[in-house]
């Protein structure tokens, strides 16, 4: 009996992984750029971290964690996010203590237990960056212009990022009382979740799916006329900063996101491919999150980006995966053939070159299609007589020539390549 894989949990095939290793590389580059370190979390965390970081009345922490008591009846989770990790990391080894600012980046994958649909998986990956010590707009800036440059280097056409702030511990209850005014006004118009959560979480209702509550909405309170002058001014600047730098930020003065821990500036990317669930990544600032988990008072500030949704993307722009061939193909020509290719191969493959090494014992026209298939440029043909002569032939399968004798069997792959570039040069 065949055991298939968990719904919501994806096998990332070799068409598909070429792109992720892509995206992945295109990212560290950028990380790198901002002078960001990698942190590498582990999955499992205490379900109690999620509960006072993300939030207990979150749709994560109520519906969608996979917590699971362990032996010794410590309730674990497998992690739904990587923020409240990196801040658990951040304060469990004292970071604060090694430098003032701290860049993080990560990688990996996060796990929800929501309805699986087309890019939002039960096992998802995430691209992260979180800085902890700034509290400055300067900082908020810089994240999004990595962010920009990051959507922009993987190729993310359709990107925008749209910003709000949410205030402070100060400028929010006032806010709040009057969202909740302002939604007592309009209850019976409002759907039945927000009545529920009206006075519990009121901001839940800004950003409402339901058609009704979201043609309400226009007339809601906005936070960015609620701020105190310090949230107000810590805002202008950083999308002035922005501004100067080109970047053009959407604002969305209903935008919320979905956890407790933002305050200020918080941000969101669509991109269009996704159909109506277009996000592909947010993040915003939390400066009592590190204080809240046992650590010292220090701002902090992040995104996420969603790997599978990324690729989507890029997928739905039409751009083709990369499809990475081997340069060579070695293919073997009778038992003489067959050891002089082993050796062939691991030499070339020592010398930095991607190798096929075809097993032999099969005739040449199966090896030719093989290697097409694979799209290998050259085709090195080891028969008796080439392994006779001492010179190998190798097929060039665009110029669809033979190169009888182009190199010695002994040849370097510098050698090699200079070989058949001349001669095809040489035909024209
Ligand atoms: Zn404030
Ligand atoms: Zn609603």
């Amino acid at each position: 009996m065949k055991i298939s894989s968990v719904k919501g949990f994806h096998d990332v095939l070799p068409a598909e992984s070429a792109r992720w290793a892509e995206i992945e590389a295109t990212a560290r580059d950028i990380f790198d750029r901002y002078n960001f370190s990698e942190i590498r979390l582990p999955i499992v965390e205490r379900a109690e971290l999620f509960r006072r970081s993300v939030g207990e009345t979150t749709d994560i922490v109520e519906k969608e964690m996979y917590a699971f008591e362990d032996r010794d009846g410590t309730v674990l989770t497998l992690r739904p996010e990587g923020t409240a990790s990196a801040v658990r990391a951040y304060v469990e080894h004292a970071m604060q203590t090694q430098e003032p600012v701290t860049k993080l980046s990560y990688f990996g994958p996060m796990f929800r237990r929501e309805r699986p649909q087309r890019g939002r998986l039960r096992q998802f990956s995430q691209i992260g960056a979180e800085v902890f010590g700034r509290d400055d707009p300067a900082i908020d800036a810089e994240i999004l212009l990595l962010l920009s440059d990051l959507l922009q280097a993987i190729g993310i056409e359709s990107a925008e990022i749209g910003v709000n702030t949410l205030g402070c511990s100060d400028c929010r209850p006032a806010f709040r009382e009057a969202l909740v005014a302002w939604g007592e006004s309009h209850r019976d118009q409002l759907c039945a979740d927000c009545q529920r959560r009206l006075q519990q979480n009121p901001l839940r209702l800004l950003d409402c799916k339901q058609p009704q509550c979201v043609a309400l909405r226009d007339g809601a309170p906005r936070m960015i006329e609620h701020c105190d002058p310090a949230c107000g001014e810590h805002f202008a600047r950083v999308r002035q900063l922005c501004e100067e730098q080109g970047l053009e930020l959407v604002l969305q003065p209903y935008m919320v996101r979905g956890l407790d821990y933002y305050c200020r500036t918080a941000f969101e990317v669509v991109a269009s491919g996704l159909g109506s669930q277009n996000a592909v990544g947010g993040g915003g600032r939390y400066d009592g999150l590190v204080k809240s988990l046992g650590g010292p008072q220090v701002g902090g500030i992040g995104f996420a980006l969603g790997v599978e949704r990324l690729a989507l993307v890029l997928e739905a722009q039409g751009g083709d995966a990369p499809r990475p061939a081997p340069e060579f193909y070695i293919a073997p020509l009778g038992a003489a053939g067959e050891s002089a290719a082993f050796a062939l191969g691991h030499r070339l493959r020592a010398e930095g070159a991607r190798v096929e090494v075809d097993s032999g014992g099969k005739s040449l026209k199966s090896q030719m299609r093989r290697a097409g298939k694979m799209e290998a440029p050259y085709v090195i043909l080891l028969g008796e007589d080439e392994v006779g002569s001492g010179r190998i032939t190798v097929r060039d399968m665009q110029a669809r020539a033979d190169r009888r004798g182009v190199a010695a069997l002994d040849t370097d792959i510098n050698e090699l390549r200079a070989a058949l570039s001349a001669a095809a040069t040489a035909e024209g």
